[in-house]
């Protein structure tokens, strides 16, 4: 299977992977994709990737999807805000900081190489610069831990 992801949910997969989830379930309130390419991704069943800043395949079918625009709004330490932007320039960061190319399409298994040879907790204290640091460090672990585990499953 190929995919489009922005690159903030492709690190969240791993992160739940490395959390302990081995199998992602429909969302009833979202109604979004994640559970299909979060499978697919930790069955390492995606052939090819593409990255964006926009909606990407697991917003398709998401109820908050709206031309092409994420209406859904989060809070952060009692601070609304607006998923569209908020996530927008935390990818072109993340794309930035990985040094992917948005009009690439890669294979897989050379984004698997470049994000365990990139992930670190500074990497992710400058794409999430707004989060606590504990909060980060948290992030850091359990994603590092999901993309071991990944590599050592498929012995990649
Ligand atoms: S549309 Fe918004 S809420 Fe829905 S999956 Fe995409 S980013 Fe998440």
């Amino acid at each position: 299977m190929n995919i489009i992801i922005k690159p903030h949910h492709l690190l969240d997969i791993f992160k739940l992977y490395g959390k302990g989830l081995e199998n992602f379930v429909p969302d009833k309130n979202f109604n979004h994709d994640f559970y299909l390419i979060g499978n697919c991704v930790i069955e390492n069943k995606v052939d090819e990737i593409q990255f964006t800043y926009g909606h990407d395949d697991i917003c398709k079918p998401c109820k908050y999807l709206k031309n092409n625009i994420c209406i859904d709004r989060f809070s952060y330490n009692s601070i609304i805000y607006e998923k569209n932007d908020y996530n927008e320039k935390l990818d072109i960061r993340l794309i930035h900081l990985l040094g992917i190319d948005a009009n690439k399409t890669y294979k897989f298994k050379d984004i698997i190489d470049l994000i365990n040879n990139k992930i670190s907790l500074e990497l992710i204290n400058l794409v999430w610069y707004g989060s606590n640091k504990e909060d980060n460090e948290i992030r850091y672990n359990f994603t590092k831990k999901g993309i071991d585990k990944f590599i050592l499953r498929y012995q990649l």
